[in-house]
């Protein structure tokens, strides 16, 4: 216990002169050291959902928050002092050589097509009078189909329980509600690694083990509607594809994999009546990506893709080779002054 405590305390520490350290570097600007040699290159950023996880009710899976929409503001009043943003469009057209890239250009992307986007991130977004991307995985747009996270979120909140089973037939105990949110994110981490079938099972067979009811059309408030995805595609938010259902797409056999990466995209355009060129991979880590998903995403006439390994991507990186553009994962516990190392061209070398 001792030990334990020790340990811990020290961990604080840790991180408390790190946190000074980088407040520091923020406030003398050395934060920016190195920045003008990269100056060529394409930084991309990823967000999820703006929305404030800490709030009491909250009860899908937090990991996912990206920044509360305060935090999430001042991060663009960041890029709007030291970046270029540019839309995706802006991107396509330098691809095929009709115009030409600002140096330090910014993309902002969002994952998944969550309803926060439209509520939290949009109006910011108009104020700045930013262009962004969001991907979206169709089979859960306008629908009652929540993420597997979420589902499984929901049910460690809601549940009496105060156990559960792991798929390597290990129980889990909480005592109290800080316990049972670190059980519930390792389980759902645990689920990353299934095969999709089996991932499938376990998820579904959840609220029968926590002993949770889910209300009907509960998550349909979770995700936008079509009708707001076409109200911000007329008004500089542009759309992207990001599958069907989310799976990882080195995980399936390759001939889903073209369903899910080419059904994405004929849903879009479905719905928007515009042919879309850019796709983000789900989980999008070196392990979810290889060439033939790639070739599988420029065969179904997509013109970029993105991927979330660290860091920018030199412009002529990107020309080499569309479709594994580099995206910086953005986290709701991330301060200014840690938002401002991760755009740093330094972040490209962090493992
Ligand atoms: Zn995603």
């Amino acid at each position: 216990m001792y030990s334990k405590q020790t340990e811990s305390q020290k961990k604080s520490i840790h991180s408390t002169i790190i946190k000074k350290v980088t407040s520091l570097a923020f406030e003398t600007g050395i934060i920016r050291a190195g920045r003008q040699f990269w100056s060529k290159s394409l930084t991309v950023l990823n967000y999820h959902r703006i929305d404030d996880p800490h709030q009491k009710d909250f009860d899908s899976f937090s990991p996912n928050v990206s920044a509360s929409p305060e935090e999430f503001n001042r991060q663009m009043d960041y890029l709007a002092r030291w970046f270029n943003v540019v839309s995706l469009q802006d991107v396509i057209n330098w691809l095929d050589g009709r115009q030409t890239l600002p140096p330090y250009a910014t993309l902002i992307t969002f994952d998944d097509g969550y309803l926060d986007n439209y509520i939290n991130a949009y109006p910011i977004l108009r104020q700045h009078n930013f262009p962004a991307v969001i991907y979206l995985t169709t089979g859960h747009i306008d629908t009652d189909t929540p993420f597997y996270w979420d589902i499984a979120a929901y049910c460690f909140f809601h549940t009496k329980a105060d156990h559960v089973l792991f798929p390597n037939n290990t129980e889990r105990l909480w005592k109290n509600s800080g316990e049972r949110d670190k059980v519930s994110h390792n389980w759902i981490e645990f689920m990353k690694a299934l095969p999709e079938i089996q991932k499938q099972n376990w998820v579904s067979n959840l609220p029968n083990q926590l002993n949770v009811s889910i209300p009907h059309d509960y998550f349909r408030k979770l995700m936008m509607n079509w009708d707001q995805v076409r109200e911000m595609h007329n008004n500089g938010i542009e759309f992207g594809g990001h599958t069907v259902n989310h799976p990882i797409l080195t995980r399936i056999p390759p001939n889903q994999a073209r369903i899910e990466i080419e059904g994405s995209k004929a849903e879009i355009e479905k719905q928007l009546g515009q042919p879309i060129y850019s796709f983000a991979y789900p989980n999008g880590k070196e392990l979810d990506i290889n060439t033939s998903i790639e070739n599988l995403t420029d065969q179904a006439g997509y013109r970029a893709a993105f991927t979330l390994l660290n860091g920018p991507t030199s412009f002529q990186e990107v020309k080499q080779n569309p479709y594994a553009i580099r995206r910086i994962f953005i986290g709701h516990k991330h301060t200014l002054p840690q938002f401002a190392i991760l755009v740093n061209p330094i972040n490209r070398f962090r493992a």
